[in-house]
């Protein structure tokens, strides 16, 4: 079970356990096993993200009223990761890729002959920086199971699939083009986005058309940032023009069309294809897991007074029934971050900004017994930097390691360093819950 931290101190002085990790911290009881011993049991809890997820472990006691002897359910958040993920990166990777690949093809090279083309995507296939999303949340949550006795899993969903809801059951590939929404949302949705008014003069009252900001004649597709809603005179006058020469002389509305079609679903979409994977991989863990709306977990958070993060969301997740009065009691003032890092890199090179390389790379990732990620110890005896530090090391070459430390990074000789966990591919750190949540009285 979790412990507060002067419990962990006071087993390991008396010998009763050791250290598994350093970040996190886990330890492991010497003089008992899991069978003997009688553990109530956490919850895990996550609130999957775009950009992050939180992931909190929680437990749930029920007390019984002083008046009354109504029993009612108490939360306590107990250890709170927040999961940052690194698809923006992982994205721009795989461009720079195909940018070689493509100079590869057309410089005046070897000739490659083609690959096979129309391959196949297996089905459930997410893009590299979604699945990544999908696969580091499992690993967590994996190692969390390992670490606490989790007994269930509760996760957010994200979005709702309005089109197999009225339906009335999963729909798979093309039927959801041919759904009962088709067309009403996307006037709906474009019409609520202008404000039920025209995107290109702004007049309202009057009939809209869909309009697509790239003509169909001219290769324009009929996704939604394609799309505006713009009155019956400003649709004829536009008529086939793109639709940076029919506002080439408005360049202020130009921008803020072109900004604000972008804008929409990337997240939203993104968020759809990884939460029905994620809950099942979860699902594999052997333990139950429940999906919960999203609008259940912000009701939550709202009535306990808590700040919007991504752990104090997922410490919300799940039903509570505050007309009976369960409620969240506590939750924990830091959060551990773990900033998915990656393990380095396939290229041979660093290109400058034009694509030239720049240094080589060696192939050893390994330099005097250290990679990069290791956590490591430093005892400097004597210079500038004397003293010890703790942190994350960068490995060179030569030896003469760069060691990240709060206050910034150093240079050391791998003699005066000490490992004290492998790298994991997360750069690991703290901060605080927002200070608002610590000052407020919860209940
Ligand atoms: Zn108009």
């Amino acid at each position: 079970m979790p412990c507060h931290p002067a419990r962990a101190r006071e087993l390991l002085h008396k010998g009763r356990a050791r250290v598994v990790r350093q970040v996190p911290f886990v330890i492991r009881l010497k003089d008992r096993t899991r069978d003997e011993s009688e553990v109530q049991g956490v919850q895990l809890r996550i609130d999957p993200g775009s950009k992050g997820t939180g992931l909190v472990l929680t437990d749930e006691k029920k007390e019984s009223h002083d008046q009354g002897g109504a029993v009612i359910t108490v939360r306590r958040g107990l250890v709170a990761i927040e999961l940052q993920h690194r698809g923006d990166q992982i994205r721009a990777g795989l461009r720079q890729r195909a940018g070689y690949r493509r100079r590869r093809r057309r410089a005046n090279l070897r000739y490659r002959s083609s690959r096979s083309a129309n391959r196949a995507r297996r089905a459930g296939w997410l893009p590299p920086s979604l699945r990544h999303r999908v696969e580091t949340t499992f690993s967590l949550a994996d190692r969390l199971c390992r670490w606490a006795p989790v007994t269930e899993i509760h996760v957010e969903r994200a979005a709702f699939d309005t089109h197999s809801l009225s339906a009335g059951r999963f729909l798979h590939g093309t039927e959801y083009q041919h759904g009962p929404l088709t067309g009403t949302t996307v006037r709906a949705h474009l019409r609520a986005r202008w404000n039920a008014g025209c995107a290109y003069c702004g007049m309202s009252g009057v009939p809209l058309n869909v309009e697509h900001l790239r003509p169909r004649s001219r290769g324009g597709s009929n996704r939604i940032s394609n799309l505006v809603v713009a009155c019956v005179p400003c649709n004829k006058a536009k008529g086939n023009m793109p639709v940076e020469t029919f506002l080439a002389l408005r360049p202020d509305r130009l921008a803020t069309i072109l900004s604000q079609a972008k804008v929409p679903l990337d997240d939203a979409a993104a968020m759809n294809a990884t939460s029905q994977q994620l809950t099942h991989a979860l699902a594999g863990l052997g333990r139950p897991v429940d999906g919960w709306n999203s609008r259940l977990t912000k009701t939550n958070r709202l009535a306990t007074g808590l700040d919007k993060t991504h752990t104090l969301d997922a410490l919300c997740v799940g039903p509570l029934d505050r007309a009976a009065g369960d409620r969240i009691v506590s939750f924990s003032r830091q959060v551990l971050t773990a900033k998915a890092n990656g393990r380095g890199s396939y290229a041979r090179t660093t290109p400058d900004k034009h694509g030239f390389p720049r240094l080589l790379r060696t192939r050893a990732k390994q330099h005097y017994g250290y990679v990069t990620g290791d956590l490591v110890r430093a005892v400097i005896p004597t210079g500038k930097w004397a003293g010890t530090w703790t942190g994350r090391v960068s490995v060179r070459a030569r030896g003469q390691h760069s060691l990240t430390t709060p206050t910034g990074r150093i240079n050391v000789s791998h003699r005066n360093l000490r490992l004290l966990q492998r790298g994991d591919g997360y750069g690991w750190g703290v901060r605080p819950e927002p200070s608002r949540s610590t000052s407020r009285k919860m209940g």
